[in-house]
């Protein structure tokens, strides 16, 4: 087994914000696992609130090297990704992104894309929500006409410009909404006012209205909420499910959060026993990451997998969307190819 990996900057560029007049980048490093001449495919993106960066992901990659040397062809995952948590605490996007090749590996020794691995029915995945960030009216209508084939809207919200937002969306289109607050909601009370507000608008849920470690206010709302509640930020891995029973009706899972697939299918069958739906997002990620994730996507009751569209410099080729449904192609592994150009 050779580990390799990219350690270079590898600059994306999110288009709307570019026509915005900003720019905004995500670092990520694609790692590679090669055996008997079929290569894996991983990737880590860090999003800054994650604390990771290309020199920690390097880092913890160097670490995991003679792990990942001695596999033998029959490698057990499970055990491999057990090993990883015990090189080093978080480092979750670096977990991820050889979880992700490790999977991909798999698939391709055995011939079979990993959805099949999973067990999972690829008629099955949800239709994927597209991203609205806050913006100027002008530019979120403009956006709402580019994202026309998608049935499902996602609404970024601050706690500032909510309504503004919510009112000029309701304006040029009544397709479905699903809200994310991203912690921007100071206090229960306005929290609840504005998801009673919501809740006449056609929204499906309202996504971490409040700050992720405010277990009490999450609770007091999902008592009182029309709305399902949804936990992002509170919920990283498998552990911290049981800690917000009671505070949402249903958690996000990212690969980059929860070190990949393996730890986010174990996470998908806890959250079913507990009676939590289930969301499937994405960081600022290629098509690498996010056709990983979409293996996955038949389990879940949402997916939020629009990452690779919004980027101008993606590097794979990989899942599509037919009028914002998830298509899984049958390439074995997370079935991806290399855009030319890499
Ligand atoms: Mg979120």
């Amino acid at each position: 087994m050779k580990l390799s990996f990219e350690p270079q900057t590898l600059i994306f560029r999110h288009p709307f914000r570019i026509a915005h007049g900003m720019r905004t980048t995500t670092p990520i490093v694609i790692t590679q696992i090669e055996h008997e001449g079929l290569i894996g495919f991983g990737e880590a993106s860090m999003p800054p609130y994650l604390g990771e960066s290309h020199e920690s992901v390097c880092t913890f990659l160097e670490l995991a090297a003679p792990v990942i040397k001695d596999l033998k062809d029959d490698f057990d995952i499970e055990f491999i990704m057990q090993e990883m948590d015990e090189l080093a605490l978080g480092n979750t996007a670096a977990k991820a992104s050889i979880d992700i090749a490790l999977h991909d590996l798999k698939g391709k020794l055995l011939g079979i894309p990993c959805y099949r691995m999973f067990g999972a029915d690829k008629d099955k995945t949800p239709f994927s929500t597209f991203t609205l960030g806050i913006d100027e009216p002008e530019v979120i209508i403009k956006k709402i006409n580019e994202a026309d084939e998608f049935k499902i809207l996602k609404v970024k919200l601050n706690g500032i410009d909510d309504r503004m937002m919510i009112n000029t969306i309701r304006n040029v289109t009544d397709k479905p909404i699903a809200v994310d607050v991203n912690q921007g909601w100071k206090t229960k009370e306005h929290a609840l006012k504005m998801i009673e507000w919501l809740a006449g608008m056609n929204v499906l849920f309202v996504e971490q209205p409040m700050l992720k470690d405010d277990y009490d206010s999450a609770a007091w709302l999902y008592e009182r909420s029309p709305l399902p509640l949804y936990g992002d930020e509170s919920i990283q891995r498998i552990d911290d499910i049981s800690k917000v029973q009671g505070c949402y009706h249903g958690i996000n899972i990212k690969l980059m959060k929860c070190t990949g697939m393996h730890e986010a299918s174990k996470m998908i069958t806890y959250a079913r026993e507990l009676k939590l739906k289930i969301l499937i997002g994405c960081m600022s990620e290629t098509s690498c990451a996010v056709s990983a994730a979409a293996q996955l996507t038949p389990f879940a009751d949402y997916a939020d997998l629009d990452g690779a569209m919004l980027m101008t410099n993606d590097l794979f080729d990989g899942i599509k969307f037919i009028e914002g449904k998830i298509i899984l192609n049958d390439k074995p592994g997370i079935g991806v190819s290399l855009l030319n150009g890499f």
